[in-house]
């Protein structure tokens, strides 16, 4: 490939025979018919191989097709170009007075790229972005497209589907009236003496709450606390209140951060932590993130408090979440309500890698499912332990793309090992 592409983070070069944009639907699909090995990539935010085609495939990036968000206000939907980005959509969205029920920690990510992967953001009764979908349109293997709605047998493996099925067009996805959300922060909520209930309590207590640590003393420095200004927010007494604007890695400048101290906003203003018009160039850092049925939370956290010593040295922050359950066979969320446990690590591969290994290890009682667009290790032998219908998403890749153009070398590891 003549031009070097590589991911948000710089991590990864794709290795691909050449890299296309096409202009538009009919060329897309062109292409897609004559291709051998096709892989899309979305915004690039995923920290793995995930989006590789391998050298004799074709890197396709779908940013030039003409952009479209058509709302539906009778029926709160919305059709959405695969490519398109959060901030994008949720901007179209709120225009017309709708919503979407949750975002990301940022809203530059692709729709396709961020469903395909089980991206999530907070909240115990907020399923991950994947759990809006209502329908997905796909240029499969041939260049013909295929239509499939909730309800379609096929559905629950068709929308976090790892890219491995075709080139995601467009995307239905449900929306609600739109509302506003305060943020709310607190500093240093100890670990030790945390029940689980009180856990529970805490995770509950707004729409959307994050919990942020470094590992480098006990407990958590940071709780983020997204309240819709339509629900109670109920007081808060296990930590105290911030006096300073924070970011979710200590020292770090907030002023790239979405507004805090209450102040009511937009709900794509308020649910990312940062702002939209703070345009990340590359990142300097790794990402891991290891989800978890709830009731696993203090025993894992725990874990980690006991392995501290490793995590601390190469670790950015890490951030504590909730996601609801939800049917899709691979959302790493699947029957389960779920904790999710991220990890932003400094840039150094070698050094975050054997770390990486060790906070498995320790996450291996709790039957951790790693997300699927960062870095992990977990193998797939362990993986189809963790997904009981990873069969069923096997079988319908087969199913729609019988000589594999859609799978890659990381593909292949995880799904068959
Ligand atoms: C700074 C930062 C913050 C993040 N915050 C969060 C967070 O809050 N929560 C969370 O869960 N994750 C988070 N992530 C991870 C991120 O959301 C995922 O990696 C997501 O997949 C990124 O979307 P993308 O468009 O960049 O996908 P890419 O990395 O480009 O691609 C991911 C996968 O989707 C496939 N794909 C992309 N577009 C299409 C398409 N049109 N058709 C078919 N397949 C497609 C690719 O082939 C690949 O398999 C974060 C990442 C970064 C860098």
């Amino acid at each position: 490939m003549t031009d070097t592409v590589t991911n948000w983070a710089g991590n990864i070069t794709y290795r691909a025979k050449e890299l296309q944009r096409p202009h538009s639907l009919d060329a897309l699909r062109a292409l897609v018919g004559a291709s051998a090995k096709v892989r899309v990539l979305g915004s690039g935010h995923s920290f793995n191989e995930i989006a590789e085609p391998g050298p004799q495939g074709v890197l396709v990036s779908i940013a030039d097709l003409p952009p479209v968000t058509d709302v539906d206000t009778a029926a709160r939907t919305v059709r959405v170009s695969g490519g398109v980005r959060y901030a994008e959509l949720a901007r179209a969205v709120h225009s017309r007075g709708l919503a979407l029920p949750n975002m990301a920690s940022l809203p530059h990510i692709s729709v396709a790229g961020s469903v395909a992967t089980g991206t999530h953001g907070s909240g115990v009764l907020n399923g991950s972005l994947a759990s809006t979908v209502r329908e997905v349109e796909l240029i499969v293997a041939d260049g013909s497209t295929e239509r499939i709605a909730r309800g379609d047998d096929r559905f629950e493996g068709a929308v976090t589907s790892l890219g491995a099925l075709g080139v995601v067009t467009a995307l239905t996805l449900d929306l609600e009236p739109a509302y506003e959300v305060e943020q709310h922060l607190f500093t240093e909520l100890p670990l030790d003496g945390l029940d689980f209930g009180t856990f529970e309590t805490i995770m509950a207590s707004a729409y959307s709450v994050s919990l942020f640590t470094d590992w480098r003393a006990p407990g958590f420095r940071q709780v983020w606390r997204k309240r819709r200004t339509d629900r109670p927010l109920p007081d808060f007494p296990w930590a105290a209140t911030a006096t300073e604007k924070l970011h979710p890695v200590p020292g770090m400048p907030a002023v790239n951060c979405t507004e805090q101290f209450g102040v009511p906003g937009p709900w794509h203003e308020r649910l990312p932590h940062f702002r939209a018009e703070f345009v990340p160039s590359s990142g300097a850092e790794l990402q891991s993130e290891y989800l978890l049925s709830r009731p696993h939370a203090l025993d894992a956290l725990h874990a980690l408090d006991a392995i501290s010593a490793t995590l601390a040295p190469v670790l950015q922050t890490c951030e504590v979440r909730t996601v609801a359950a939800d049917p899709q066979w691979l959302s790493p969320a699947y029957g389960r309500d779920t904790v999710a446990l991220h990890f932003t690590w400094i840039e150094d591969t070698r050094a975050v890698l054997p770390v990486v290994r060790q906070l498995e290890e320790a996450l291996n009682p709790f039957e951790a499912r790693p997300h699927w667009g960062k870095v992990f290790t977990t193998p797939a032998t362990v993986l189809r332990e963790r997904y009981p219908r990873l069969g069923d998403f096997r079988a319908l890749t087969r199913t729609l793309d019988p000589a594999g153009k859609f799978t890659n070398a990381f593909l292949r590891d995880v799904l068959e090992g």
